[in-house]
């Protein structure tokens, strides 16, 4: 396998660069789809160096793309550009100017690392293929990877395989998880619209309470997780909200709950969704009342592909010492929305260590928390590794 790894590497000041612009981008958030500035920002970096630049995909989404060689094969490197809705606790220099965004998830890092290792290869690296670098907007709120998708991205832009990476607080820079199979998880989002008949609460008789039955449907849809699935099939059902009534004496003619729903595979998700129909209907014959039930998929589980998995784990090991690059993490029902990227292409999400103590250790969207510049380098490194070694 040929690899012109050692000679892309950065230079301590070209580092320096990449970690001013990641302080710069961490003190300007910007949220959900609306990210016209990091977008601007990036793509004038990639302009620059030489890619062509494609803007406005899905939004505030764009694509970089460099050919080298007359190689057919095509790679997708995918970065995510979005910060939270949250308020920085932090007080160092490169803290958000922004009140109420915050960039607690280190997709400012991700950033620029994609760009970090766009920078080396356009200058250095020898490879011979398409490298196309994804920036989109909306991760956190899980519709920027469809929404890129839904606008052609992988029409005008086709990848035999694509890639992304995230941070993991906590665990040493110089580690990282690599797993096949499951590894982030499904959400959905499931509202019980519940329908009865209102009344004077001190006449019963004459209502159909839809209280007494939000009680009831909340006990049995408990029940799912402990009594419908096996211990091999995760899942978290949370009932986050229920709303009914107005006043003391007045039986409600509605009420409602909305339920999050998350597993790590297709198969499980179906069964809930079966389950809660059935728990449903059966709620309606029970109590007299009619539900509405509405499912909405916020994003599905992502599962990485075995053999891209596999390929990347093989590309990157000469980068991490012996025991560091792990194949199974903790398991996390977090949810990523390069899911819907996999769902389309084959490829591979993996993990790389943030550091640990106080700020680089503490969990994402946390109010302290700030990307280590130290995973920059490494980062930069991994998707250089997989370029040169993919597009051959
Ligand atoms: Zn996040
Ligand atoms: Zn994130």
């Amino acid at each position: 396998m040929r690899s012109q790894y050692t000679d892309t590497a950065l230079s301590d000041t070209d580092l320096q660069t990449f970690v001013a612009l990641r302080r710069q981008l961490h003190a300007a958030p910007e949220l959900g789809a609306q990210t016209p500035h990091t977008a601007e920002r990036v793509a004038a970096k990639l302009a620059q160096w030489g890619y062509q630049v494609h803007r406005g995909i899905g939004g505030h989404g764009l694509v970089g793309v460099l050919q080298k060689g007359q190689g057919s094969r095509r790679i997708g490197l995918r970065a995510d550009m979005d910060a939270l809705p949250m308020q920085e606790k932090n007080a160092f220099a490169h803290a958000s100017q922004i009140p109420g965004r915050m960039h607690a998830c280190g997709h400012d890092g991700h950033t620029a690392i994609l760009l970090c290792a766009a920078y080396r290869l356009a200058k250095g690296a020898d490879f011979n293929g398409t490298l196309n670098v994804i920036f989109q907007p909306d991760e956190e709120g899980l519709c920027g990877a469809k929404a890129m998708i839904d606008d052609g991205l992988f029409e005008r832009f086709p990848c035999d395989a694509v890639f992304a990476l995230h941070n993991m607080p906590g665990a040493p820079v110089g580690t990282a998880v690599v797993q096949a199979g499951p590894t982030m998880a499904s959400s959905e989002r499931v509202r019980l619209s519940i329908t009865g008949k209102g009344g004077h609460g001190a006449i019963p008789e004459l209502a159909i309470d839809p209280v007494p039955v939000v009680a009831s449907l909340i006990n049995a849809i408990q029940t799912i997780k402990s009594r419908n699935l096996g211990p091999e099939e995760y899942a978290v059902i949370s009932i986050g909200m229920l709303q009914a009534g107005t006043v003391y004496n007045i039986i409600p003619d509605e009420a409602s709950l909305l339920i999050s729903v998350r597993t790590d595979t297709p198969q499980t998700q179906q069964k809930i969704n079966q389950r809660l129909e059935q728990i449903t209907r059966g709620h309606e014959q029970l109590f007299g009342v009619s539900i509405d039930v509405q499912i909405t998929q916020l994003a599905p589980a992502l599962i990485n592909h075995a053999a891209e998995t596999q390929w990347v784990r093989q590309s990157l090991s000469p980068l991490f010492a012996p025991g560091q690059l792990h194949s199974r993490g903790p398991k996390v029902m977090g949810t990523e929305d390069f899911a819907w990227m996999l769902n389309e292409v084959p490829g591979c999400y993996f993990m790389l260590g943030n550091g640990e103590g106080e700020f680089h250790g503490c969990s994402v969207h946390n109010p302290h928390y700030d990307f280590n510049d130290e995973l920059i380098r490494l980062g930069a490194d991994c998707w250089v590794k997989l370029v040169e070694d993919f597009l051959v």
